[in-house]
Formats: structure tokens, C-alpha cells, sequence
């Protein structure tokens, strides 16, 4: 029988909220995890997508984080997207109780993320780029965040985001717990693994292979002039759906195919402001959207009830693009249905990322689809709940696809322009999460010629990229454990056995 909240240690005050949200019993990953990560240790966590890793590594952090100072967090979450970095905020403050918890991200104001960062937040919620703007401005400072999470780790791992994620690291607490989760955890995690945490635990659920079974698989030839149909009869027959494209303007202008078709349709991806992208989104939630059209600005973290299909409408980049878009159904123990509509010249690559997720499905003409009962109902809407949701517009002509990489897909490489990012023309004006090249130093206390970046931004060298320092690591092990109760109610009740455990380990 698996353990209940309470036999994991975790404090009644919050076994109580989680109960009040309807959560009993942990999941699977949360009975893995929560104990060793109550008690301080450094862990690297796989289960699949909407397996509820956000608690697991969310009921410790609220249970031990002490009381932060004025723009002194003490803890820290990276999200590799916005519209994540968001939910997961919202997903703890249901039962954070006196623990401030916020989210920072790029694509709004400052004005109301700075004044929360001021007043004090136990729990920030970042995605890079910002994070490393507000450091840049003196809004924030990581120097007593002892505890951090990197949620979709191999994702923030990949060079799109690697350099920013050690500078950021390099900044946090030196005596530190490190956690780290994905649904897949593949050779880039390792580096950080080995850089930044020290003796992790390995907490892995379901098979070696990714585990995906828990949706239907269909792969389906359809030719070109007839996927934009075939899409529509399947979102007809299931129900709320994802659909994702390759680009930006792809998206926007299947959105708008369907919605000819009578589909109530809207896009998401990078090129939209902010506001826009919130709001699309909890239309999607509230049921007012039916289809939502995405690029993979979309594919990692988010949770929204009850999708009961992905189609991917362009083919996804390589087998992890495949999991994580088509995870975005089948959650939570729910089932799901996952339509590749694929032409001629593409099944060789399918046929590849199948065999990386050990599908065997044939690739056949559509197959009918049960119609739907009606879909379960949704989630009560609720706000985005992001400090900074002062809907601040990107700038730049980013509806124009000739202008840029059209792509959201946070691919890394190529150089960033130096100095000038206001114009268009000059950015890689792709997504949450692009590639490396070295940044720009010039303006960046100017917040003003950086607001539109993004969720993560690209490589380069900056601050004093000191990953590699032994003090930054090796220290730690001394040190570790020394962090104080805050004399809340959840205090850290087995801080004292984790120092015991570190003390006298060899440096790495
Ligand atoms: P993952 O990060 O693994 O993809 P999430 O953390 O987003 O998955 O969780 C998916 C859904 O499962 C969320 O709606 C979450 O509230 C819900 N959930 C998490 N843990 C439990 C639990 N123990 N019991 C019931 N629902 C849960
Ligand atoms: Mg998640």
C-alpha cells in the first residue's frame, strides 16, 4: 500500500490543503521523492508527463523554505516557459498557506515583478531570461536561495539554455539542494549533474523507455490539401485538443483554417504578446477555445484537464518533441487520443521516432474515432496569476514570418545580435528558448531595449561563469544543512540528518 502524504513527513498543514484540493494519495514519483527531498538531498527525477512531478518537488520546497528578505528569495523554480512557470506558481500557492510564492518571465511589465521581489518572495518562479534581466537591474539577488528546482530539466540543459541556467546557478546559495525533473532525463542533464549537484539521488518511474502507453497512438497518411479537414474531424469527434504546428505563422494560419471550418480555434506561440498568450490559453481552459493551435512554445509542462487530443499537424522535431507535445493528454491517469497526420516523404522519420519510443503502430489511412461523450468538465477557470501580468507588448513585427525564424521551437545556435535588439529584423525572435551565441552586453540595464526577450535567451559568456569553481561545489558539503528554520509551522524538520549524511563526503 503506498504511503500516505502524512507517513512521507509531510507537514499536516499542507497534507490539510492538499486534501482541500482533492489530493489524497500521493502519486507514484511523489511517494519516490518527497521523502528524500523533505530531508535535503540533491535528486534527479523522471516520470512521465502529468505524472504530478510539480508537487513532488513543490509539497518540500514549501515544507522547508525559510522566510525571504526584501528581493532575497530563498527559493528558486526554473521553467523553461512562460505559460509553465505560471501554472506551476499557481499549482503551489493553492497550498503554499504564508509561503509567498511568485512567478517572473519575460513578454510583461517589470514594475509589478520588481514590487513583489521587493516586499519579500519565499518561492520565485522564473524563467531565465527575466531572471537574469532583474539580476542585471539589482530587483533580485539568488545569493540566499538554498533550495532550486529546474523543472524540464533536459530542456533547460540543452544549449538553448545551458549557459544562462549555470550563470543563474552559479548565483544561487553555495551550500544549496539541487533538484531536478523531467519526463525524460538524457546525457545534457548529466552536465549539470555533475557541475551542480552533489550526490543526487535517482528517482526514475516507468519504463526505461518513455513511458507514453497511457494515450492511443495514431499515425495517419493524410495528404496535404486534406490535413487541415482531417484535423478538424478529429477535433470534432474528441473534443478539447491541442494541435501542433511547426511555425508561428503556420499556427496562425491553421487557426484560421479551422476556425473557417467551424472550429473554435485560436493560436499560441511566441510571436504573440504576452497577454495575448495568457489569455488564449485560459480561454482553452475555460472551454471558450476548443482547438488550441500551437507551436512547441506549448509542449513542455503545461497541464490544462481534460485534453482529450494532441494531433500533430506538422511532425514533431525528434522523439522527445513527440513525448512531450503528445503528453499534454493522457494526464493525471486520464486517457487520451495522439493523431500524427503524416505526408508522403515524412514516414522514415516517423518510423524513427517511433522506434526511440517503442511504438509500433502502423502508419495507416484515418481511422474512425468513437465520438466523444461529452468531455469531462473542465477545471474552474482561474487567472494566470504571474507578478507580472502588465500586459507590456513585444515589440517588433513578429506576426511577419519573413522577418525572422519562424520557428518557436528553441532549437539553439546562432549568434544574437549585439546592442540593437529592438529591431526585428536584427533578433532571432523565436521563442521561449533559443539558442546559444554570445549575448550582448551593451544596454542590459536597460530594461526598455530588453523586453521582449525572452523565457530564455542564448549562450554566451557572462557574470563570472564560475560553474566550474570548487568553491561553488565542493564547499558546499561543509557547509550544507546550515539553513535556518524560519520558525514557521513547516520548519525543516530533518535538515540535521542530511548535514550528517553530507558530512565528510569527498569533493567532486
Ligand atoms: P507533470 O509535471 O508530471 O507533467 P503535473 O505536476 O502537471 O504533472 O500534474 C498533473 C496533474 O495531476 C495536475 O493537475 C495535478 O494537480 C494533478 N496531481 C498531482 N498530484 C496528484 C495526486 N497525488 N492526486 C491527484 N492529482 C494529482
Ligand atoms: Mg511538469
Amino acid at each position: 500500500m503506498p504511503p500516505t502524504f502524512a507517513q512521507l513527513g509531510v507537514p499536516d498543514s499542507i497534507c490539510r490543503a492538499l486534501e482541500r484540493n482533492g489530493i489524497r494519495k500521493p502519486f507514484e514519483i511523489q511517494s519516490a521523492v518527497i521523502a528524500d527531498a523533505m530531508d535535503g538531498r540533491d535528486i534527479c527525477g523522471r516520470a512521465p508527463t502529468g505524472s504530478g512531478k510539480t508537487l513532488a518537488f513543490g509539497i518540500p520546497l514549501i515544507a522547508n523554505v525559510s522566510q525571504a528578505k526584501s528581493r532575497r528569495p530563498r527559493a528558486l523554480i526554473l521553467s523553461p516557459t512562460r505559460e509553465l512557470a505560471d501554472q506551476i506558481a499557481s499549482e503551489l500557492r493553492t497550498i503554499s498557506g504564508p509561503i509567498s510564492v511568485a512567478a517572473v518571465y519575460g513578454g510583461v511589465g517589470y514594475v509589478n515583478q520588481r514590487k513583489q521581489l521587493q516586499k519579500g518572495v519565499d518561492i520565485l518562479v522564473a524563467c531565465p531570461g527575466r531572471l537574469e534581466d532583474l539580476i542585471d537591474q539589482r530587483a533580485v539577488s539568488l545569493h540566499e536561495a538554498d533550495q532550486v528546482v529546474i523543472d524540464e530539466a533536459d530542456r533547460m540543459a540543452d544549449m538553448g539554455f545551458l549557459p544562462a541556467v549555470r550563470r543563474i546557478l552559479d548565483q544561487t546559495a553555495s551550500e544549496r539542494q539541487t533538484v531536478m525533473f523531467s519526463a525524460t532525463l538524457d546525457n545534457d542533464v548529466a552536465k549539470i549533474t555533475r557541475d551542480y549537484q552533489d550526490r543526487p539521488v535517482t528517482h526514475e518511474v516507468g519504463d526505461a523507455t518513455p513511458d507514453i502507453k497511457s494515450a492511443d497512438h495514431r499515425f495517419w497518411t493524410v495528404d496535404k490539401t486534406e490535413r487541415v479537414d482531417a484535423c478538424a474531424d478529429v477535433i470534432s469527434a474528441t473534443g478539447p485538443t491541442i494541435v501542433f504546428c511547426r511555425t508561428r505563422h503556420g499556427s496562425d494560419r491553421l487557426a484560421r483554417q479551422l476556425s473557417q471550418r467551424g472550429v473554435n480555434a485560436a493560436a499560441i506561440h511566441g510571436g504573440h504578446a504576452q497577454n495575448r498568450r495568457s489569455r488564449t490559453l485560459q480561454e482553452f481552459i475555460d472551454g471558450r477555445v476548443e482547438a488550441l493551435v500551437a507551436t512547441d512554445v506549448a509542449a513542455r509542462g503545461i497541464h490544462v484537464d481534460c485534453v482529450a487530443c494532441v494531433i500533430h499537424f506538422d511532425p514533431p522535431e525528434d522523439h522527445k518533441a513527440y513525448l512531450h507535445r503528445s503528453g499534454r493528454t493522457a494526464r493525471a491517469g486520464q486517457t487520451g487520443l495522439v493523431v500524427s497526420l503524416i505526408q508522403q516523404g515524412q514516414h522514415a522519420d516517423i518510423k524513427q521516432i517511433q522506434s526511440q519510443l517503442g511504438l509500433n503502430q502502423p502508419i495507416t489511412s484515418p481511422t474512425p474515432i468513437e465520438q466523444n461523450a461529452a468531455p469531462a468538465r473542465r477545471r474552474k477557470p482561474s487567472q494566470p496569476h504571474g507578478v507580472g501580468q502588465a500586459n507590456k507588448k513585444p515589440k517588433g513585427n513578429s506576426q511577419n514570418p519573413r522577418n525572422r525564424n519562424d520557428r518557436d521551437d528553441n532549437r539553439g545556435g546562432g549568434r544574437r545580435s549585439n546592442g540593437n535588439s529592438q529591431n526585428p529584423r536584427n533578433r532571432n525572435d523565436r521563442d521561449d528558448n533559443r539558442g546559444g551565441g554570445r549575448r550582448s552586453n551593451g544596454n542590459s540595464q536597460n530594461p526598455r531595449n530588453r523586453n521582449d526577450r525572452d523565457d530564455n535567451r542564448g549562450g554566451g559568456r557572462r557574470s563570472n561563469g564560475n560553474s566550474q569553481n570548487p568553491r561553488n561545489r565542493s564547499d558546499r558539503q561543509n557547509n550544507r544543512g546550515g539553513q535556518k528554520s524560519n520558525g514557521r509551522p513547516q520548519g525543516r524538520p530533518q535538515q540535521q540528518t542530511r548535514q550528517k549524511q553530507r558530512s565528510g563526503a569527498s569533493s567532486r
